[in-house]
């Protein structure tokens, strides 16, 4: 039984005060029990803020947006995987498409961080997904397989287990459009699929494959009712404490 995860993107929103306003009313909407995984996936800028407000609550993770590969060096304005552990870090987000499509991130380039993560003794959550253009050129398959093969390189069976993979349609992050259940599931069983031929079949069952892209409390329920679906990276409606603890609350006994 795969343990659902939801993530909070924040993406560049959030100072620490507005960071530690979001975690005190979070709690408050969460209640006590939850049987998911939460993680919190502030910018680095706000991750210590994020951390002391959680307190006692340590059953929230928290992760980071991006990392560089090396471990320490001359990477002006690169953030390493050692540092994040410093901070208590257990999750990063990597590949998101806002880091392919806007500064340029390869496969190779995030094979690399994915491949540093596990090093560190960092999760990686790992993003692959198809554009619109790729999605009606009937390419999702060809796309999601590059992402994933190229991604996952070199990784041995415990490091995949504790990688989460998100699938994210390009087309649905920010933009309101959300893939539909089946679409989803379709693009998620390919996935796992996928999974069990770069490893074997019993590790892919294992993994976990979170949805991305425009997931909102009033969909969330029916996307992470899927079969393949573990789990929710939400972006925007992150922002709001209240959005968020309903998305939490409503996958709850899935
Ligand atoms: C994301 O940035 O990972 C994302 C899915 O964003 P949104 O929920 O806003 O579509």
């Amino acid at each position: 039984m795969r343990k659902k995860i939801i993530a909070a993107n924040w993406k560049m929103n959030m100072t620490q005060s507005e960071a530690t306003g979001f975690i005190e009313t979070f709690l408050l909407e969460l209640g006590e029990s939850i049987e998911v995984e939460v993680v919190i996936v502030p910018p680095f800028t706000a991750i210590a803020a994020v951390n002391l407000a959680l307190g006692d609550a340590q059953h929230i993770k928290v992760g980071a947006q991006n990392m560089h590969w090396e471990r320490a060096g001359a990477f002006t304005g690169e953030i390493s995987p050692a540092m994040l552990r410093d901070l208590f870090v257990r999750y990063v987000v990597l590949g998101h498409s806002e880091r392919r499509t806007l500064f340029g991130e390869t496969d190779e380039m995030v094979n690399r961080k994915v491949r540093a993560a596990h090093e560190a003794m960092l999760r990686p959550i790992l993003c692959v997904g198809e554009t619109l253009e790729e999605r009606e050129r009937g390419d999702v398959e060809k796309v999601l397989g590059t992402q994933l093969r190229g991604s996952l390189a070199g990784l041995g069976a415990k490091e995949m287990q504790e990688t989460v993979v998100a699938y994210e349609p390009v087309w649905a992050i920010g933009t309101g459009k959300t893939a539909t259940a089946e679409q989803a599931q379709e693009a998620h069983a390919f996935v796992r699929r996928t999974l069990a031929e770069i490893s074997d079949k019993a590790t892919a069952d294992k993994m976990r494959i979170q949805y991305g892209g425009s997931v909102k409390p009033d969909n969330a329920r029916t996307l992470m009712s899927q079969p393949d679906i573990d789990g929710a990276l939400v972006g925007g409606a992150s922002l709001d404490p209240r959005s968020f603890a309903q998305i939490v609350k409503g996958s709850q006994e899935l």
